[in-house]
């Protein structure tokens, strides 16, 4: 095998990914190395490209964090996966483990946590370097391509589902259906809930529908809060908002039932304006979520390799994802774009 392999690298914040060859990196103690063969593109890639963040990814890096692939290499000391095995190597790359927030499966928030495709190289190459103890264990039956979309926009979506705290037969809004928003409805759907889909696109809104959305709404129309609260008999139980615009957040809040929870999971950067007569009067919780932990990764794969949820994909190259960037830029992407890597 030669020791070069494809990857696409972030070189400057807001320019195209460069293709080019790298180094394929060496598993070390702990470590494994992980041969591609599907990654996700989520929405949170592109932010990483822009630098859109407070805390910024240090230059030049590959991102991706939906890779999914075959073990090849097994660095000293590791004993949880072996060669041959299928594992994905998600957002939560590592945690210390010891912390108040990794022992109260919190780890997402540990302040040592690495992210994949962030703060380390991710699956848009041809290998990635993982933690053993942090990988997702796809489970027999589920195609990579398939697998790739649950290990960040399914896990995410079905974490910030229970964290709404919702019961069956509740109603929970989503806003925001393109790769998370996609999944989201069918976990819904699956746990009991009854779903208003919300989002700015016609397309996306009749998807939401052949998903099994009970309501849709356009974010545009004018008057899309009120005829929601119409609709529900007074609002969502639960919101879960995972829409990259901030007036999406505004009008989450909006959405949300007297003593019913809001949860921000969308990352467009800035502030949004609270209104906060309406929150405490009406004992709303508006809460963040970040990514999910191991039990939660496991719960969602669980989902999808009984069938129960599937991601609709688009395969592309990566040679493709400049285009692909742009595309999800401007919403021109359905739900979830994979770039397969068995097509290069
Ligand atoms: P996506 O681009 O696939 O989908 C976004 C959807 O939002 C599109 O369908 C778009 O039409 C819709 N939208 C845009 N403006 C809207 C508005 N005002 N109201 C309603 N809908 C609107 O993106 P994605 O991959 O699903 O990611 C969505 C966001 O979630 C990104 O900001 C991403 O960084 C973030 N994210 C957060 C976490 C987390 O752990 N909290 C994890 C993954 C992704
Ligand atoms: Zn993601
Ligand atoms: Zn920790």
């Amino acid at each position: 095998m030669s020791n070069k392999m494809q990857a696409a690298v972030v070189e400057q914040f807001g320019k195209p990914l460069v293709i080019q060859e790298c180094d394929i990196p060496v598993a070390g103690p702990g470590q494994i190395l992980v041969k591609t063969e599907a990654c996700g593109v989520c929405h949170t890639d592109l932010h990483a490209a822009h630098g859109d963040w407070p805390l910024k990814p240090a230059l030049p890096f590959i991102p991706g964090h939906e890779g999914i692939g075959l073990v090849v290499g097994i660095g000293a000391g590791v004993t949880t996966v072996k060669e041959g095995d299928r594992v994905g190597v998600p957002w939560l790359y590592s945690a210390c483990g010891h912390c108040e927030y990794c022992l109260s499966a919190h780890e997402t928030v540990c302040a040592e946590a690495q992210f994949g495709g962030y703060t380390k190289n991710g699956g848009f190459a041809e290998y990635i370097l993982a933690d053993a103890s942090y990988v997702a264990h796809i489970p027999a039956g589920l195609a990579a391509v398939d697998a790739a979309p649950i290990i960040c926009a399914g896990v995410t979506s079905y974490k910030g589902i229970k964290e709404t705290g919702v019961k069956p037969g509740d109603w929970i809004a989503i806003s925001g259906i393109g790769g998370l928003g996609n999944l989201a409805i069918q976990y819904a759907k699956v746990m009991g809930l009854h779903v208003c889909a919300v989002d700015i696109d016609d397309g996306k809104l009749a998807s939401a529908k052949s998903l099994g959305a009970d309501l849709t709404i356009n974010a545009r129309d004018g008057d899309a809060v009120a005829a929601m609260r119409e609709a529900t008999g007074g609002g969502a139980h639960g919101v879960l908002i995972t829409a990259p615009s901030l007036s999406a957040f505004q009008q989450g809040v909006a959405m949300t039932r007297k003593c019913g929870t809001c949860v921000l999971v969308g990352l467009p950067p800035g502030e949004f304006p609270f209104p906060l007569f309406d929150v405490v009067a009406n004992c709303i919780t508006v809460r963040g979520s970040f990514v999910g932990t191991r039990q939660d990764m496991a719960e969602a794969l669980a989902f999808a390799a009984e069938g129960k949820v599937k991601a609709q994909i688009e395969l592309q190259p990566l040679s493709a994802i400049n285009r692909v960037f742009e595309r999800l830029e401007h919403g021109d992407v359905a739900s979830r774009v994979v770039i397969d890597f068995r097509k290069d």
